[in-house]
């Protein structure tokens, strides 16, 4: 299954301003129906209220970027949130349950002792892969926080773990959910031999069927390309690819001084949920607090609908995108490049080659 989409963003001179420019994104998105089924019965089972503010943004887009499979993913976002039913979960909800561990007896079960302080975590964690130490207190939050580190020195290397821990979280809250609801016990290696078979699963299947891309044009007012933009990116659905788009060209503008901003985009969801009109699905909920949020840095910002057939040249860009390892910053100098923004200042809508 292949869907695209087409953001553009535009900035543009406003009073007393110190840079101006025209912004285009788009971003270009495979996934295989099984997936997204996935993320939607993720989705569906969730709950709404959220007390994201609390997240640091470095936390929260570090799980956005995750490679694993959508219903992990809104595990981990729920977990952030402590939205699990864990013991003490469930007693700040008021249900009458003993809060201690159903594993070692011991400990206050909270999301941070199942995922990383029980000593069964702990010999999960150290007899993966990853040999993983948690600390005496570990917190998921500062755990997560410190795998920027870790990307700052190896990106490949530090994805690949981080989705590999990702099944390995996943299957501790399974393994924890067999003990305490059917009373059947996993054993660490178990727990190993599952998040491993999984996650080699789910590598081999993303190879080809769930990579998708980002293309972001940003031009000055009047029409000089300052930066043409490729990024490839796993995505989760149509919608997150779209945000992640646009919250990609904010942070992008934000980085070149612009001040007033004009964005727009084909999906009008996208638009309404950064108007604060609609309610955006649990599935986005934080990204689209995160994206707002990133409003605040301008002294204007709105947004506004356009057709894709308008969008040729960010089209193309994400295109690109799904043939690459990494963000790639096109000069303006290639010639396909160069065509492309001839043929759309033209106004030739036709499609494009790949
Ligand atoms: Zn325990």
């Amino acid at each position: 299954m292949v869907a695209d989409l087409i953001d553009q963003v535009k900035t543009r001179e406003g009073g007393g301003v110190t840079k101006d420019g025209l912004f285009s994104i788009k971003s270009a998105y495979k996934l295989l129906s099984k997936l997204e089924e996935e993320g939607q019965s993720a989705r569906a089972s969730s709950s709404r209220s959220r007390p994201w503010e609390s997240i640091p943004d470095a936390v929260w887009n570090r799980v956005w970027s995750i490679q694993t499979l959508p219903k992990i993913k809104a595990f981990l976002w729920r977990v952030c949130n402590e939205a699990i039913a864990s013991g003490v979960g469930l007693r700040h909800r008021n249900v009458n349950i003993d809060p201690i561990c159903v594993r070692c007896g011991v400990h206050k079960e909270t999301r941070d002792h199942i995922l990383l302080g029980c000593s069964f975590a702990r010999s999960v964690w150290f007899g993966s892969s990853l040999q993983f130490s948690p600390s005496d207190n570990p917190s998921l939050i500062d755990w997560i926080r410190s795998w920027e580190v870790w990307f700052r020195q190896d990106k490949r290397l530090a994805r690949e773990a981080l989705s590999k821990a990702a099944f390995i979280c996943w299957y501790l809250w399974r393994a924890r959910n067999e003990l305490s609801l059917k009373g059947i016990i996993w054993t660490s290696s178990e727990v190993l031999q599952l998040a491993e078979k999984a996650y080699l699963e789910f590598s081999a299947l993303i190879k080809d069927s769930d990579k998708g891309g980002l293309g972001i044009i940003f031009r000055d007012h009047t029409g000089r390309c300052l930066k043409a933009r490729s990024i490839p990116h796993i995505l989760g659905s149509i919608i997150q690819g779209e945000l992640l788009a646009i919250r990609h060209a904010l942070n992008l503008a934000i980085d070149l001084g612009v001040d007033n901003l004009l964005v727009q985009s084909d999906c009008k969801d996208a638009i309404l949920f950064m108007e604060e009109k609609k309610s955006p699905d649990w599935e986005v909920e934080g990204l689209v607090a995160n994206v707002v949020r990133l409003k605040s840095s301008f002294v204007s910002i709105s947004f506004s609908f356009v057709s894709k057939a308008m969008n040729n040249v960010s089209d193309a860009l994400a295109r690109k995108a799904l043939s690459l390892e990494y963000l790639t910053d096109w000069p303006n100098s290639i010639r396909w490049f160069q065509e492309l923004c001839d043929s759309e200042v033209s106004g030739c809508t036709h499609p494009l080659p790949q």
